[in-house]
């Protein structure tokens, strides 16, 4: 998992050995970085700020042997990282929904194919074990998805509430809610759109059912193989929804690993949730620390 990213950062360490940084060496050093960054999925506004602030903080620093400087640059890396991280905050739901009123409804964004049904499934999966759920097929627009949904629905034991296709996004999410409060059901996870005919309808679409639904908390879903892509969906989906936070998923498969740097330097909102798998337990809470230190463990320094 991300070893593209972990190489690019073992480099920049081990090329460090002067016993004083010169703003010329950092930018030899970034000349190079900037293009394994880049290549790692790190976005461009983070590989800015990274260089700005090396030089703000590092240049003219004196290190006493090769040694002490990439241990120096090793451990800046590590707390540039964190600070970012740390920026965004964290969110329990299990925690916010323990001590919310119910229903605790909760909306997923994203474009189709980056994970969502299989994100709101994982999820649901998650909380059927402490609270009573139910899921609003929202996407009323792709041909296949209140089915898909539906399957999980029935493999998990969770009602699924579903209109025909057409039918009005903000409709069946409001549903599940009077669905939710009648029956005394704690949560409602609801699956939006995640394609139309432009992106600007998707928005209104979007703006629309949080207007009548008025969620709790809006996650963004985000392919952590997606490259630039998922980092323009984040901007735009925050733009336009202002989202809590995201939940970044396929990083089994992903060699690069900026993904989780680039969203959160670009929305200030933390990662919750990583998807690792296809299976319903394929989901492990994001820890900001943990993931630092792995980015940064091959470095034997
Ligand atoms: P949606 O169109 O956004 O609802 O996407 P789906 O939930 O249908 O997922 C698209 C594909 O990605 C499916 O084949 C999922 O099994 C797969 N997928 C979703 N999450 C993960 C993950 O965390 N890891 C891996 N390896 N595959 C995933």
């Amino acid at each position: 998992m991300f070893d593209r990213i972990k190489k690019a950062f073992s480099n920049v360490i081990k090329k460090v050995s002067t016993k004083e940084l010169s703003e010329k060496e950092i930018d030899e050093i970034f000349r190079e970085l900037e293009l394994s960054l880049i290549e790692s999925d790190v976005a461009q506004d983070v590989i800015e700020d990274l260089e700005k602030r090396m030089k703000q903080e590092l240049v003219g620093k004196k290190f006493e042997s090769n040694d002490s400087a990439q241990i120096i640059i090793r451990n800046w890396l590590r707390d540039y990282m964190l600070n970012l991280f740390n920026k965004a905050g964290s969110i329990d739901i299990v925690e916010r929904i323990r001590v919310s009123n119910k229903p605790y409804t909760i909306l997923f964004l994203g474009i189709n194919g980056t994970g969502k049904t299989t994100t709101i499934a994982k999820i649901a999966n998650m909380l059927k074990k402490e609270f009573t759920v139910v899921i609003a097929a929202g996407d009323t627009h792709r041909a296949g998805a209140i089915e898909q949904l539906s399957t999980h629905g029935e493999r998990l034991g969770i009602r699924v509430i579903t209109q025909r296709y057409g039918a009005d996004p903000a409709a069946v999410g409001k549903d599940a809610v009077l669905y939710a409060k009648a029956h005394k059901i704690d949560v409602v996870l609801v699956d939006t759109a995640g394609r139309m005919q432009t992106s600007k309808n998707l928005m209104d679409e979007m703006s629309k059912i949080i207007r009548v639904v008025k969620p709790d908390l809006k996650i963004f879903i985000g392919d952590s193989l997606a490259g630039n892509d998922t980092i323009n969906q984040a901007k735009e989906f925050y733009n336009y929804t202002n989202f809590d936070a995201a939940i970044l998923t396929k990083t089994d498969a992903d060699v690069k690993g900026g993904a989780a740097l680039s969203i959160v330097y670009v929305t200030q909102k933390p990662i919750i949730y990583i998807g690792t798998g296809q299976e319903y337990d394929d989901i492990t809470r994001f820890n900001a620390e943990q993931f630092v230190d792995s980015l940064l463990v091959s470095n034997n320094v």
